[in-house]
């Protein structure tokens, strides 16, 4: 789950990491008046997104010319000025893709004068299963850019974590910043915040770029992405407090309403299947067959008639869908219950697509037969390969 920028920088400032003053607005009034609890005299206007890239991205309704989703303003005016450009319109960046994201939220905060721009990352590393430490020189740029054309300017180190954080580690970033003396200190005291700010609210990544020097000597985050791990917001309600279901997919959080795991893709084969490891491998043998899933549809282990009828809409709701492929094995679940369940569920949404479904497990001739007699043109499949053929061939028939 990601958040927005402004509300990452309010979360980081508890751990006591430092950052500029600012403001949320949500209308152009509120954007003018935020400049009255700023320093002035200079404001940055951020259009808040869940993606990056906003300097540099352009406004689908503003002429090309137009400046970006990060503005500075030089007075109360301009602020207002750029706030009405951006409320309501577009944003497209390097990371939204074409369509863009609505900009709906601002943070107005203070502008510094920068002298140096770094970029600080604490992420979890699979590899090593531990969580890894990004640093680079080459700050407020595309980090993937420099790990393509310059990777030698980006430092990671991983971090123990029957350890945690050691002095040790403030120094190595330091050292990959290419700071000294009271800059140096202040590396590695933010770093050490953000560190336990990463353990403390269970988060998955946790990006500064850029962290900036100003002028007068101090370090400041300037840009701030924070996620964090699905699996642990259990224990954080007040992060999942800070949800914005306007960023997310809509189809993505109807599933989650059903505890489906469900992930849009952009191809026209709508996928039903029980465990991620079949609902993957499901994937891969569409694909295999010239054609493309149009999502990734777990619904677990202990799926019963209302989940699959769940399921089953959510996937018909989506026009790109030609064709559906059920894969279930049936383990726990029998396969004649799964196919009573899905029988019940192809009459309730009224089945427009062709479905072909392969059953394998506990009672599956049975389940087989109920499919068979059921009256629906369902094709039955007998394994992976032959259910991934027999919906690619049925889809290309009814085209
Ligand atoms: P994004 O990464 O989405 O483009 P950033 O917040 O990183 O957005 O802003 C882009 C650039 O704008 C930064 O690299 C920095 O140079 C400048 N900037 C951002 N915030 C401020 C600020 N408070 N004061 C001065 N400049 C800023
Ligand atoms: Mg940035």
């Amino acid at each position: 789950m990601n958040i927005h920028e402004y509300q990452a920088k309010e979360l980081l400032a508890k751990w006591g990491v430092p950052i500029p003053k600012g403001v949320a607005a949500f209308s152009v009034e509120e954007a003018v008046a935020a400049t009255k609890q700023l320093p002035g005299p200079l404001y940055v206007v951020k259009a808040q997104i869940h993606a990056g890239g906003r300097g540099k991205g352009k406004f689908k309704e503003l002429p090309a010319t137009a400046k970006g989703g990060v503005r500075l303003a030089k007075s109360a005016e301009e602020v207002g000025l750029a706030a009405a450009d951006m409320l309501g319109n577009t944003l497209v960046t390097i990371q939204t893709g074409d369509a863009g994201k609505q900009v709906n939220r601002l943070y107005v905060t203070d502008g510094v004068d920068i002298a140096k721009e770094f970029y600080l990352a604490f992420l979890v590393d699979r590899a090593t299963g531990r969580v890894a430490c990004v640093a680079s020189t080459e700050g407020g740029m595309d980090i993937e850019t420099v790990a393509h054309d310059t990777p030698e300017k980006i430092q990671t180190f991983t971090i123990d974590p029957a350890t945690g954080w050691r002095a040790h580690h403030g120094r190595s970033v330091a050292a990959a910043l290419g700071l000294s003396g009271d800059l140096a200190k202040q590396a590695a005291d933010t770093a050490a915040k953000l560190y336990a700010a990463f353990i403390g609210t269970d988060a998955s990544q946790i990006e500064i770029n850029p962290l900036a020097v100003t002028d007068d000597g101090k370090l400041m985050v300037l840009d701030a992405k924070v996620g964090f791990d699905p699996n642990a917001l259990g224990r954080h309600p007040d992060l999942v407090a800070l949800r914005d279901l306007t960023e997310e997919d809509p189809a993505e959080v109807e599933a989650s309403k059903y505890d489906l795991a469900f992930i849009k893709l952009d191809g026209n084969i709508g996928c039903l299947v029980n465990g991620a490891g079949l609902a993957m491998a499901t994937m891969d043998i569409i694909k295999l067959n010239g054609a493309f899933p149009a999502n990734f549809l777990d619904v677990g282990g202990g799926a019963d008639k209302e989940k699959v009828t769940n399921a089953f809409k959510l996937i018909l709701a989506d026009p790109a869908v030609e064709g559906i492929l059920v894969n279930i094995f049936g383990g726990i679940m029998r396969c004649d219950i799964i196919a009573e369940g899905i029988i019940a569920a192809a009459k309730e949404v009224n089945l427009g697509v062709p479905l072909v479904v392969r059953l394998e497990g506990t009672n599956v001739e049975l389940g087989k037969e109920i499919l068979a007699n059921s009256g629906l043109p369902i094709v039955s499949a007998d394994d992976l390969g032959d259910a991934a053929r027999k919906i690619v061939a049925e889809v290309k028939k009814a085209a």
